[in-house]
């Protein structure tokens, strides 16, 4: 058995040093990039959503995504100046908006950690799209400070929410979340948010093999009818700390299955292009959609690539762009933030960095297992990148 109380040692500083610089040719005289419209990578994908992470620290230590034995009070999270001020947020993000953006998700580490993040929403919400409509402002929380926040979430302006929750069995839960943090808290925090008319919302699922796989059916008798959309996510070898294995990972056709025992479920069309979660509505006794009953959703991240129409960027909570999750090297655009360089410059280096994109790091890693990144580097922590 391992010791517990020893800490792994993990090389932790070169996954974040791994940072491109955007080439001065690319921002300035005849070779200046397009700096408005929308963008398109080398795959044709289209420039659509941008995560933004707005902190790399969390109140909890999810096992697969930061294990309590390396994310210690000794890791070395980011130095507050090194962090992106609100302004400088919003700045970066109005460019990415004027090339195409719709949507906003605000991630971390836990979001709700970062202090007044409401008036970076309230800054976010007042944006708009290239065809003059609000932007799709979304946030992704663990739910422990969902209650004392949502009033004012939903007051600066943000549109809806996805809580993360792996479980409803308490014992379960809080094993998942490794801090002994109870679900009554977190299920208190969604009732809130509804309250506060942040809807619709979202509940994700990791679910991890003999974990909390237990807690597939729960979860769903629990949300079926509530207007809450529960997804369940297989488990993905992102980062380089979670100790992945393809055995821990239930593939989505199996919680399918393991729905369709007791829950009777029919295929539903994605909602949009790019939409990430394979749909399925509860069937009426006719084998309809039963809409009251509502729909939940399965991502298939492992054992479905959906790279073909990805169409995410992520920040950084010290503005590194990436273009997959599963990049080992970002693109820095805090130093051109804070350099002098114009917003024109700064949105030209956003197309150049787009337009040079061909990531697609699922579709080559196959369905049996995980493949080291093409470079050899080390590969970002979910919780710097956010989801
Ligand atoms: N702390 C917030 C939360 O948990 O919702 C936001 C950040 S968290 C990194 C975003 C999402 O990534 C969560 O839904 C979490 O469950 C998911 N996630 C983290 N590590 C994962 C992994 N190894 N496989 C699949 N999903 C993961
Ligand atoms: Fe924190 Fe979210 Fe990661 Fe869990 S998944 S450790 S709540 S950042
Ligand atoms: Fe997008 Fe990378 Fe995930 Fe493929 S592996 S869907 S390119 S984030």
């Amino acid at each position: 058995m391992p010791d517990k109380t020893q800490h792994r040692i993990v090389p932790l500083i070169d996954q974040r040093a791994g940072s491109l610089t955007v080439p001065l040719t690319a921002m300035t005289g005849d070779r200046l990039k397009p700096t408005q419209g929308l963008l398109i990578d080398t795959r044709g994908r289209p420039l659509r959503d941008l995560r933004i992470s707005v902190t790399d620290r969390c109140n909890f230590r999810c096992s697969y995504c930061m294990p309590k034995d390396v994310f210690t009070k000794d890791y070395p999270y980011l130095p507050h100046a090194s962090l992106l001020t609100f302004e400088e947020i919003a700045r970066i993000a109005r460019q990415f908006v004027a090339h195409g953006v719709q949507k906003i998700r605000l991630t971390g580490g836990e979001p709700l950690l970062r202090k007044n993040i409401e008036l970076l929403i309230e800054q976010l919400s007042a944006l708009r799209t290239t065809d003059g409509t609000a932007l799709d402002l979304t946030l992704t929380t663990n739910g422990a400070l969902l209650a004392r926040k949502a009033q004012a979430l939903k007051a600066a302006g943000l549109n809806r929410l996805t809580v993360s929750l792996d479980g409803l069995d308490d014992a379960v839960f809080r094993a998942m979340n490794d801090v002994d943090f109870p679900v009554r808290e977190v299920l208190d925090g969604i009732e809130a948010a509804r309250k506060a008319g942040l809807g619709p919302i979202k509940v994700n699922m990791v679910v991890k093999r003999g974990t909390n796989d237990s807690q597939i059916l729960p979860m769903a008798r629990h949300f079926r009818g509530s207007g809450i959309v529960l997804r369940f996510i297989e488990y993905m070898d992102v980062g380089a700390t979670n100790g992945w294995r393809m055995h821990d990972v239930m593939p989505s056709a199996e919680v399918v299955g393991v729905l369709q025992k007791e829950l009777a479920l029919i295929p539903l069309e994605a909602s949009q292009p790019g939409e990430t979660a394979q749909r399925w509505g509860y069937a009426d006794a006719n084998g309809q959609h039963d809409r009251a009953a509502g729909e939940i959703g399965v991502i298939s991240s492992v054992t479905q690539a959906f790279c073909s129409d990805c169409n995410r960027a992520r920040m950084s909570t010290e503005g590194q762009i990436y273009l997959c999750l599963f990049a080992s090297q970002g693109h820095n655009l805090r130093d051109l933030v804070r350099g002098d360089y114009t917003d024109t410059q700064l949105a030209a280096a956003i197309a150049h960095i787009w337009t040079g994109r061909a990531d697609r790091y699922s579709e080559l890693r196959g369905f049996e297992g995980a493949a080291p990144p093409g470079d050899g580097k080390r590969r970002v922590e979910m919780s710097y990148i956010g989801g």
